[in-house]
């Protein structure tokens, strides 16, 4: 098995080689579980980087994509169609905001979210024309177009893609005093992960996310929080701003929207903001479509009952018991978690987080690492106690078995 290094791709493979993932072909899905092409079953601790945060074909979602699948798939903008309504209204419901805007990837939400805090700067807050300036965190992930790779303080992200888009500042992430000293009358927003997911799951001082909350409302700034790998779960709470009881002006949503089985994002928060994209001035082709409705609608009913939130807690604090349990034997270098959301640091005489995960994956756990020596594990919500055990205790004892180097 390979463990470390860039492994050149076969130059048989058409496949473009802008991923290195493990070693593993699968087939098929279900819930918590999958199935490589030779039969072998693994536990997906991954799903999907929180994409598939209910799991592998949810009967639900599968059910709500098959019917429309019969029914109607694709109108454009150009024209509604029966559900985009039913959509937003709903969504906006769960998440107590003024309207919706529907996109595709989670870069596309991010692009549209600084799109309209650049023109709310501009016809709102009084800003001259071309010198907004948007405070981003360093360690951000917020997705792979040039605009956002611009801000990106990670140089494999960023390095060979300039020019850049002006117009961010960076810095450093979790530090009230550092975003305090970057704003000033050109900051039309703060764009921040309420936890940095792709950064290793790293969680801010508690009062960081309302320190930024009054800074901007004290220099009449946005608030723009990314929860598309944060949000719809994840942390136990419907969004993980809801942990610290702050009220973004514009909250990025996708993955775990799209259930798994389409691409769906959308950004969320007031009217007055995203009032000032009128039409003509943004949009997309697929943004919004039946199918993407169906499965958010079906989403967004999972999320009304609150009992995946409750899972996420309940099983995250059983989680967070038994990685604190690793670090006190001294397994594991250090663990964060906020609901089933943990970064592990792997102490080196371990390995690296890919030997890692590709011993994970010898045990049938599919886990990734993110940055080096960190492995993120984001099992479905919808994964059985047993399961997850199962996995730590597989955890545990790898851990105890390798020590290498
Ligand atoms: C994944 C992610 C994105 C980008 O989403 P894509 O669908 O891959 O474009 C943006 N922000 C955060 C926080 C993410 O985790």
């Amino acid at each position: 098995m390979t463990t470390t290094g860039t492994a050149a791709p076969p130059l048989t493979s058409h496949l473009a080689g802008n991923y290195h993932p493990l070693p593993v072909v699968l087939a098929t899905g279900e819930g918590s579980w999958v199935t490589d092409v030779g039969g072998t079953r693994y536990l997906d601790l991954l799903a999907g980087y929180s994409a598939l945060n209910f799991g592998h074909r949810h009967p639900d979602l599968i059910r709500a994509a098959h019917e429309q699948l019969d029914r109607l798939t694709l109108t454009s903008r150009a024209f509604d169609h029966d559900l985009l309504e039913a959509f937003a209204n709903r969504l906006a419901a769960l998440l107590d905001v003024d309207l919706v805007l529907p996109m595709n990837t989670g870069a596309e939400a991010v692009e549209t979210a600084i799109k309209a805090s650049r023109k709310w700067g501009y016809e709102v807050k009084g800003v001259p024309a071309d010198q907004a300036t948007i405070v981003v965190a360093d360690g951000n992930f917020h997705g792979r177009t040039t605009t956002v790779v611009s801000f990106s303080t990670d140089d494999d992200a960023r390095r060979g893609f300039g020019p850049f888009t002006p117009g961010f500042r960076v810095v450093p992430y979790g530090d009230t005093a550092a975003l305090a000293a970057a704003i000033d009358a050109t900051t039309v927003a703060v764009l921040l992960e309420p936890i940095q997911g792709e950064g290793g799951v790293i969680i801010p001082p508690a009062g960081y996310l309302p320190a930024a909350r009054a800074l901007c409302d004290e220099h009449d700034a946005l608030l723009v929080v990314d929860e598309i790998q944060s949000g719809l779960g994840r942390t136990g709470t419907t969004l993980a701003s809801d942990l610290v009881g702050v009220r973004p002006d514009l909250v990025t949503l996708g993955k775990a929207l799209g259930g798994g089985i389409v691409p769906v994002s959308a950004v969320v928060g007031r009217r007055d903001v995203l009032g000032v994209l009128t039409p003509g001035t943004h949009g997309s082709t697929f943004g919004g479509n039946p199918l993407a409705c169906a499965v958010a609608l079906a989403v967004v009913r999972l999320l009304e009952t609150g009992e995946h939130q409750a899972r996420a807690r309940e099983l995250g604090a059983h989680l967070a018991e038994r990685l604190d349990a690793l670090v006190a034997e001294g397994l594991l270098a250090s663990a964060r978690s906020v609901g089933l959301w943990a970064g592990i640091d792997v102490d080196p005489v371990h390995g690296t987080g890919r030997q890692l995960s590709e011993r994970l994956m010898a045990r049938r756990i599919l886990v990734k690492d993110t940055h080096g020596q960190t492995v993120r594990l984001a099992p479905p919500l919808t994964i059985t106690r047993e399961d997850l055990d199962w996995a730590l205790d597989e955890l545990t004892d790898v851990l105890r078995s390798t020590v290498t180097g």
